[in-house]
C-alpha cells in the first residue's frame, strides 16, 4: 500500500483502532491518502473500568471515550464516525448493518481493517470483525439497497488481537509503521482511560519490528529500530509477480 489509498477500520471500541492499528491508519494519511474509523461503540462498560471506578455516570463515560478517540484519531490524521451501539455486550442489528453497508459505499474503501474473528477475552471484538465482513459482502451485492455504487473487493486485513497466542491469528502481514511511529505514540497517550496499555502496546510494535527485519533481509534496507504492526489477510492477495 505505498499509493494513496482509503482505508476503513471497524472497530468495537475506541482503542482498538489505536492499539491495533494506529501504524496502518497514520501511513495511509501520511501518504496523502484517507482513513476513516467506524467505531461501533465508545468502549463505554467493557473498556472504561477507570473512569467507573472514578464514579463517573454513564453519560460521562460515553463523552471521556469519544473526546479520547477523536484526539487519537486526529494524531493519525483520521476521521472517526461514532455509532453509539452499545458495548459489553456490541449486538448485531439490522440498523447497524444497514449504516455501515451505506459507509462502504460512501467510501469505497481501498483497503478494510477490522477485528479477527475469535477472541476469548473480549465477545465484542469477534462480533465487530463479523459485523464489518458481511456488511462488505452485502455491500458488493447489486441487489441490497443502498447509496451509490455497490462495492469492488477491498482486501481485509484483521488487526492484531491483545493476546493473539489464543486468538487463532496468524500474523502473515507485517507492516512497518518506523516512519510513522511518533504518530502512534501520540494517539496512544491520547487514551488515559487505557494508559497502562502504551507500553504493552510500544513493546509489541517493536517485537513486531524484529521479526519485520527478520522476515525481509538486508536488501530492503529496513532502519535498525523498526516498529510493526502485524495483520491477518482474509482473502487470497492477487498479484501478477510472486515476491
Ligand atoms: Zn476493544
Amino acid at each position: 500500500m505505498t499509493q494513496a489509498a482509503t482505508v476503513l477500520a471497524v472497530t468495537a471500541h475506541p482503542g482498538d483502532f489505536v492499539w491495533r492499528a494506529g501504524g496502518a491508519l497514520a501511513l495511509a494519511t501520511a501518504r496523502g491518502g484517507r482513513a476513516v474509523i467506524a467505531c461501533l461503540s465508545f468502549g463505554e462498560r467493557g473498556e472504561s473500568a477507570s473512569l467507573w471506578r472514578a464514579g463517573k455516570t454513564l453519560d460521562e463515560v460515553k463523552a471521556t471515550r469519544r473526546a479520547e478517540a477523536e484526539d487519537a484519531a486526529a494524531a493519525l490524521g483520521a476521521d472517526v464516525r461514532f455509532f453509539d451501539a452499545g458495548d459489553y455486550p456490541l449486538v448485531a442489528t439490522r440498523e447497524l448493518d444497514t449504516q455501515l453497508i451505506d459507509l462502504y459505499r460512501e467510501l469505497q474503501p481501498d483497503v478494510v481493517l477490522t477485528h479477527s474473528p475469535y477472541d476469548p477475552y473480549n465477545v465484542d471484538h469477534g462480533i465487530a470483525g463479523d459485523i464489518a465482513r458481511k456488511t462488505r459482502i452485502l455491500a458488493q451485492a447489486a441487489g441490497v439497497p443502498g447509496p451509490g455504487e455497490v462495492l469492488g473487493a477491498p482486501p481485509v486485513f484483521c488487526f492484531e488481537p491483545h493476546q493473539s497466542e489464543v486468538c487463532n491469528f496468524n500474523p502473515n502481514v507485517l507492516l512497518d509503521i518506523t516512519a510513522v511511529w511518533e504518530k502512534k505514540l501520540t494517539a496512544m497517550r491520547s487514551l488515559p482511560a487505557q494508559k497502562h496499555l502504551v507500553e504493552y502496546y510500544s513493546d509489541l510494535g517493536r517485537r513486531r519490528g524484529v521479526q519485520a527485519k527478520r522476515n525481509s533481509g538486508p536488501n530492503l534496507g529496513l532502519p535498525v529500530d523498526v516498529y510493526a504492526e502485524a495483520y491477518e489477510r482474509v482473502y487470497p492477495q492477487v498479484t501478477g509477480e510472486l515476491s
